[in-house]
């Protein structure tokens, strides 16, 4: 198999040969078809998440086909096509997992973090955590449902059914809410880096009823905003857009650190929350409703050895939607 492994922190991708692997019992091997680039893969070459691991095979948006499959599988088919989320494996044992909030549990595996990922050609999965397909859909399209849709999804449960919605970064995983948020008959209010008025233009084309700079406060108050930026400055601008009782939420799993603010921007019963992971229920149910939601994915497509390249496109900003690669 090839990859694209991340052997030193801070340093490119560098495309290797690697011997085939074999599935291990509860496992099945993917050979791999697309693989969308998240925010977080930058955060994990860039060595900001805790206790980071090298060498490591980033990407956790896997698209591909069940190729070997390890003894005690059930339910999965070889050919079948499958998606590898960032939840890679979870205990099963610990308090959480026990209160069906294994997002959260003690002893998580996470795919291209903690487990190699999928930005090669082949990949070991953990089969209770892979979600079976079907045959609707691109490879391509599919990729970016698997976290930017996922933990979107999971984002905007947590945001309440407020109908005004604010998206304060609007890359990879908004431009997916804002489609199922409007679906669901609300309306989206999208913030871009101030100035950014093709994102802007790109954000209203998808149906925005807004959009505009982060520096700038929508023309009516917020129900709730979800904040996909890694932009601590963003909380407290969020706070003032939304209305008494609304919600903000934290969608990204490292962001800069938060000024501080006046109280009175939280007072009135405003609640700021964090989103981590996801479960594989969230899976399940964001994977069934997304054909009848109609999501269409804007994808910018990367030959496998060119992920470093997507990676710096990613990081400047230099295309609209999600990156997916291709081996
Ligand atoms: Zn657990
Ligand atoms: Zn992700």
């Amino acid at each position: 198999m090839q990859a694209m492994v991340l052997k030193k922190l801070k340093t490119p991708l560098e495309w290797t040969t690697l011997p085939d692997r074999q599935p291990g019992p509860g496992q099945i091997r993917v050979k791999v078809t697309a693989c969308g680039v998240c925010r977080t893969d930058l955060h994990v070459v860039d060595g900001e998440l805790p206790d980071p691991q090298t060498p490591i095979i980033p990407g956790h948006e896997i698209v591909g086909r069940i190729d070997a499959i390890g003894t005690g599988v059930e339910g999965l088919t070889m050919g079948e096509r499958v998606g590898i989320p960032w939840l890679g494996h979870t205990c099963g044992l610990c308090p959480y997992c026990r209160m069906h909030r294994e997002n959260l549990c003690d002893h998580p595996v996470f795919t291209g973090y903690t487990r190699d990922g999928g930005f090669a050609t082949a990949t070991i999965a953990d089969a209770r955590f892979a979600f079976p397909l079907g045959e609707a859909g691109s490879d391509v399209s599919l990729a970016p449902l698997l976290c930017a849709g996922l933990i979107g999804w999971r984002s905007l449960a947590i945001a309440g059914d407020g109908k005004k919605l604010g998206l304060y970064g609007f890359g990879a995983a908004a431009h997916i809410v804002a489609q199922v948020a409007i679906w669901q008959g609300r309306s989206v209010f999208a913030f871009t880096r101030p100035g950014d008025v093709a994102t802007q233009a790109f954000a209203r084309k998808l149906g925005a009823t807004w959009a505009g700079g982060s520096d700038e406060l929508p023309p009516e108050q917020l129900d709730a905003a979800i904040i996909f930026a890694t932009v601590g400055d963003l909380v407290p601008l969020a706070l003032k857009a939304i209305c008494k009782g609304g919600r903000v939420v934290c969608a990204g799993i490292h962001m800069s650190d938060i000024p501080s603010f006046p109280y009175a921007l939280l007072w009135e019963e405003r609640q700021l929350l964090s989103v981590a992971n996801l479960t594989r229920q969230d899976g399940i149910d964001f994977l069934r409703k997304a054909p009848e939601m109609g999501i269409v994915t804007h994808t910018t497509t990367y030959p496998l050895k060119n992920a470093n390249q997507a990676l710096a496109d990613l990081r400047a900003g230099r295309f609209d939607g999600a990156a997916v690669l291709v081996p």
